[in-house]
């Protein structure tokens, strides 16, 4: 039974009570009432395919049955802080989630969100190393807190304040928009298809993109750095993948200036980049930290970061506190999405449907010259829109709403990032199927046919 909302009052409340610094999806937002899995439900009724799993947060599926009775059970029995006395299920929840993390990284602090464990982890990079600087990619979104804007590298979200000291942005290893074109080099089932001086095993893009890191290590920051930090696929910017052998080669010239290295796996963590349960893992790299967040609680409020023992002990001099990290509630949640994610096969599925999705996708962009690239890695997809491909200007944003909306009409909901807003972001509840990837690529099918048949009328 749907009730029907008066959506106009809605819309009066949020002009007048709710932060006008957000920006709701689509001319006429939905107003959602319920999810299940992959599926959202608007008031009216309607059921929409969710392709972007309320911005990345649902790993496992909406109202996941399993989590939602943890949840439920743990809600009758204790909320408040696992801080200064001991329940069982932080104890539970730090050994079950590092025995998925290699070695070194045992050693859990729970948080609330992902701009939170970022700060987290930058103070425990400069804490340890001494040193202050830290380096991160352009195009990177690490948070909107006055610590962490100085590490987001997104215009949109900059602010006129003082934030940033001591960090540094380093040229993006983009091989489709950046200058460097890397047509064999990326670690997808979907290469680019801009032609490269590239061959198999031998990537000159990375080679160019390395000596610009080094050109950022000589030229913005002193001899000895605090770390660096990157997300093993860009989330925000529009799943940007970088050359393979890129972090490899940037840990270690991080590492010889005395920096950590800090992996953001708050988007791309836990199975969502299918061969892999962490997306550094696919780079071949163990970081000294990785931050959590968004589908570590599937859209509950937590986040974590994880790091050795060796750097733990720096913040141990003296105390440090949160709250509500890791309450009983969010202990729970997560180690119920750990189960769900393992006991229904999610990062296989991510691997099996992703990989599937990869190459459907690929086709439309084969078919569609305004499709420029399709790439990403598992269920973590990016579809960037060009007006052609030899220039690969963005589409006008007007363009690409359109076939947005008229995607959002027929029932899939889809997000957006990079620079331009020109990319389609694709990084569902890990628990879609091939079905779902059917009917996904028919309603893209059908709004690029659209989109043509406008584009012939002009
Ligand atoms: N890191 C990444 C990669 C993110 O995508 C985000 C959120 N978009 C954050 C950190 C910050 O997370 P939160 O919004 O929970 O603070």
């Amino acid at each position: 039974k749907y009730k029907s909302y008066p959506y106009e009052h809605m819309q009066k409340i949020r002009e007048q009570n709710i932060s006008p610094s957000l920006r709701m999806y689509y001319k006429k937002p939905l107003l959602l009432h319920q999810g299940h899995m992959q599926w959202l439900f608007d008031y009216e009724g309607r059921r929409y395919l969710d392709l972007f799993a309320g911005i990345v947060t649902v790993s496992v599926g909406h109202c996941h049955p399993k989590v939602t009775v943890a949840a439920q059970k743990q809600l009758a029995r204790l909320w408040h802080t696992t801080n200064i006395y001991m329940h069982p299920s932080i104890h539970e929840y730090a050994e079950k989630l590092t025995s998925f993390l290699p070695d070194p990284l045992k050693v859990v602090y729970l948080t609330n969100s992902g701009s939170e464990a970022n700060d987290l982890a930058m103070f425990m990079a400069r804490l340890y190393t001494r040193n202050f600087d830290i380096i991160s990619l352009r195009g990177a979104y690490h948070g909107g807190s006055p610590y962490t804007l100085g590490l987001t590298s997104v215009g949109l979200y900059k602010h006129s304040v003082a934030n940033g000291f001591g960090c540094s942005t380093t040229m993006l290893p983009d091989v489709f928009r950046g200058p460097w074109g890397g047509s064999h080099c990326r670690d997808s089932p979907v290469q680019t298809v801009r032609k490269c001086s590239c061959s198999e095993g031998v990537c000159h893009a990375n080679d160019q993109y390395i000596e610009q890191f080094k050109d950022t290590l000589n030229t913005s920051v002193p001899k000895t750095i605090a770390g660096f930090i990157a997300e093993p696929i860009q989330g925000v910017n529009g799943a940007v993948q970088y050359p393979r052998n890129f972090l490899k080669e940037a840990y270690q010239l991080v590492r010889e200036r005395g920096g950590i290295c800090i992996s953001d796996e708050v988007q791309t963590g836990f199975g969502r980049t299918g061969s892999h349960f962490w997306g550094f893992e696919t780079h071949g790299v163990v970081p000294d930290i990785v931050t959590l967040a968004k589908g570590i609680g599937n859209g509950f409020p937590m986040a974590a970061v994880v790091t050795t023992k060796d750097i733990a002990s720096s913040l141990a001099q003296n105390l440090h506190f949160n709250t509500f990290g890791g309450s009983p509630l969010a202990c729970v949640v997560g180690a119920a999405v750990l189960d769900a994610i393992e006991e229904d096969g999610l990062q296989k599925n991510s691997e099996e449907v992703g990989t599937y999705m990869l190459l459907e996708l690929a086709k439309l962009r084969d078919k569609f010259e305004v499709v420029g690239d399709v790439r990403g890695k598992g269920l973590m997809i990016g579809v960037e829109m060009v007006t052609d491909k030899d220039s690969r200007h963005p589409l006008p944003g007007e363009e690409i709403n359109q076939i947005w909306e008229d995607c959002k009409d027929m029932g899939v909901l889809i997000g957006r990032g990079g620079l331009y807003s020109q990319t389609f972001r694709i990084k569902p509840p890990m628990c879609i199927n091939k079905k779902d990837v059917d009917f996904t690529v028919e309603v893209l099918n059908t709004a690029l046919q659209k989109h043509m048949e406008r584009a012939a009328a002009k």
